[in-house]
């Protein structure tokens, strides 16, 4: 079956999906993106996503390139008829096509929308989770604003692909304190010898994730506490668990930091079972 895009408007063939090539999003990653878990033919926490992507869009100040329940039904319909049950969805929205200049169109334009699905094999990725991954630190090296979702994600892709060619699957970015943002693609978490959850702060310096918001509930249900505070490489390698989260992972076990096994090196109890309970949590809309 050959996959469908949303491209500005219009439901097209995968292989001919394009864009202007003065999309500003092309030339000046001027644009913002979300993308959603695709779970059991549901769209996972659809309404945190479309609230962050209102927040990131407020603030660079683009305009929504169409209502919010108009958005809603595309996101719904792409992944329809790509017959996705389990996998993602992927929405993109940039400032628009206008002759290349820096300043914002003096006549504004139309923001361009872009929406993709794909499948991911759930057995696939629940063996990995019953392994673990591996990461790799990194030092902090992107911009003061990765609270906004942005398309503009090269030291993320430059880190993750280091952290790949060291047979690691993450990279963690790390302050010159040492303390651990986030990674490339997820949230950071670590576990206390005393069963804590411990996740840095999302004010400001990483991207506040909807698994990880999510989550919270998730602890909630299981009597779990969670403490929102730095955490060092050095606590993080001696910590009881570690793990990581986003839409495309859900929680994912880390069992080795910079080659330093965790405990005794295999996935630990608590993020296995955040991730067993999570869809029973999370919202859950009908593609
Ligand atoms: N941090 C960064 C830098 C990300 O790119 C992502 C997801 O893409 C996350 C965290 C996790 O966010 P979410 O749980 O909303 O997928």
């Amino acid at each position: 079956m050959s996959r469908i895009a949303y491209v500005n408007g219009r439901y097209v063939p995968h292989r001919d999906a394009v864009v202007h090539i003065e999309d500003r999003g092309y030339q000046f990653a001027d644009g913002v993106y979300e993308v959603c878990e695709v779970a059991r033919g549901n769209i996972v926490d659809m309404t945190r996503h479309l609230d962050r992507l209102g927040r990131s869009l407020g603030e660079l100040s683009i305009a929504w390139p169409m209502t919010r329940g108009a958005m809603e039904h595309v996101l719904a319909e792409v992944v329809r008829r790509n017959r996705v049950r389990n996998g993602l969805v992927y929405l993109q929205v940039t400032r628009g096509v206008a002759p290349r200049d820096h300043f914002f169109p003096a006549k504004p334009v139309r923001p361009a929308m872009v929406v993709t699905s794909k499948r991911s094999d759930p057995v696939a990725l629940n063996a990995r989770a019953e392994k673990g991954i591996e990461v790799i630190t990194v030092p902090e090296n992107r911009w003061d604003r990765v609270d906004i979702k942005t398309v503009g994600l090269l030291p993320n892709v430059l880190a993750k692909q280091k952290a790949r060619e060291a047979g690691a699957a993450e990279a963690w970015f790390v302050d010159p304190d040492g303390t651990v943002k986030e990674g490339g693609s997820t949230n950071a978490w670590i576990v206390t010898r005393d069963g804590v959850l411990v996740t840095r702060p999302a004010e400001h310096g990483i991207l506040r994730g909807i698994t990880r918001t999510t989550l919270f509930e998730v602890a909630r249900k299981l009597g779990l506490r969670i403490e929102e505070r730095g955490f060092t490489v050095d606590e993080a390698k001696s910590a009881r668990e570690a793990f990581i989260t986003a839409a495309t992972v859900v929680v994912m076990p880390v069992v080795k930091i910079d080659g330093s096994a965790i405990a005794n090196g295999h996935p630990g109890s608590i993020a296995l079972s955040l991730r067993a309970a999570f869809f029973d949590v999370a919202e859950k809309r009908p593609a």
